[in-house]
């Protein structure tokens, strides 16, 4: 299966976090590292007083389930020193988020997929367009038409 990652820092030098994290994800048992996008600096989403995020989307091939790839990406996670706050998207050293597995649409207790926010975030749609362009959504929606509803709010590749 293809599935598409979401990485994301913004706490304990963010451009080494999504590094490594990117290094990570093709130690993960029978799974390997397709292709990643650029690193991106994008302004924090929800509490403003917060450092930019380091953000990049990455391709994996995986013959995990769904449910194991999360559980590798929040053992990643952890390794990198996550901690889970109270706040709904304060601060953090490493998110991973599973933007697509497949063509599969999945809604259980702890996956939902496609990722809810995709659609809306500049962050996780610019990435991914620069490693998949002609991709299309489990529902036939091309990215590119998302894309076209979705202002870069300030994105910036980081070149080098
Ligand atoms: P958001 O989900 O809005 O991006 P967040 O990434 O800060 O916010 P977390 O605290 O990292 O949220 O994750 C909360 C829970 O979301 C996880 O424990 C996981 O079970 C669940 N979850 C649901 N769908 C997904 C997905 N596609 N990828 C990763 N986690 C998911
Ligand atoms: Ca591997
Ligand atoms: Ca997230
Ligand atoms: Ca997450």
């Amino acid at each position: 299966m293809i599935s598409y990652i979401a990485i994301g820092s913004n706490q304990a030098d963010p451009v080494e976090q999504a590094k490594q994290a990117i290094t990570a994800l093709n130690y993960i048992t029978e799974t390997s590292l397709i292709s990643c996008s650029s690193l991106y600096c994008s302004a924090p989403m929800g509490p403003q007083d917060q450092p930019d995020y380091i953000n990049a989307v990455a391709a994996v091939e995986t013959n995990l389930s769904a449910i194991a790839l999360l559980d590798a990406l929040q053992a990643i996670e952890q390794s990198q020193g996550r901690e889970r706050k109270a706040e709904r998207w304060g601060p953090r050293t490493l998110d991973l988020d599973i933007l697509l597995y497949a063509e599969q649409v999945i809604d259980d207790q702890r996956l939902t997929i496609p990722h809810y926010g995709m659609k809306d975030r500049e962050f996780v749609l610019y990435p991914l367009f620069e490693i998949a362009p002609e991709l299309t959504m489990p529902d036939g929606t091309p990215l590119i038409e998302m894309l076209k509803d979705c202002d870069k709010n300030g994105l910036t590749a980081i070149t080098g």
